[in-house]
């Protein structure tokens, strides 16, 4: 008994060409942290939870002209920022900074995460205001 060849028809290759016409759109939701500098308390619970250790912080002491609550005459004081660093480098984009925050001055901006040099991926103060 002889066999006879499959015949072949329509494309040759026998390939489905699939016509894709619907896009996709990428989102990025947790492109850049902002900063609300005037909200900041330098508590440093963003620096102690951050599981990557990537942000730093410094800030200075100074009177708090706010008056005493109950007339006490101890001098208040109170924490002003000087400098505060995001290494993007290191950043998971976890957000736990954001949730922990007890004065709501993280957010996220959503743009496209930050790329550069090593040196680049450090934002400081001017960048993660005016990202
Ligand atoms: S998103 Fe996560 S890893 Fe990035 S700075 Fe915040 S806590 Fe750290
Ligand atoms: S947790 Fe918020 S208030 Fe505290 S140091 Fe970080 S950004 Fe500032």
């Amino acid at each position: 008994m002889s066999e006879q060849p499959a015949e072949v028809s329509g494309p040759a290759s026998g390939i489905a060409h699939v016509n894709h016409s619907v896009e996709t759109e990428t989102v990025a939701v947790r492109g850049h942290l902002v900063l609300h500098v005037e909200s900041c308390t330098s508590c440093m619970l963003c620096v102690r939870e951050c599981p990557a250790w990537c942000i730093s912080l410094r800030a200075r002491q100074e009177p708090d002209p706010a008056p005493a609550i109950g007339g006490g005459r101890k001098e208040r004081t109170r924490h002003v920022l000087e400098s505060f660093e995001v290494d993007y480098g290191l950043c998971m984009y976890c957000s736990v900074c954001v949730d922990v925050c007890p004065t709501d001055c993280l957010s996220w901006l959503p743009e496209p995460t930050p790329v550069g040099t090593r040196a680049q991926l450090v934002h400081g103060i001017e960048q993660l205001h005016n990202p």
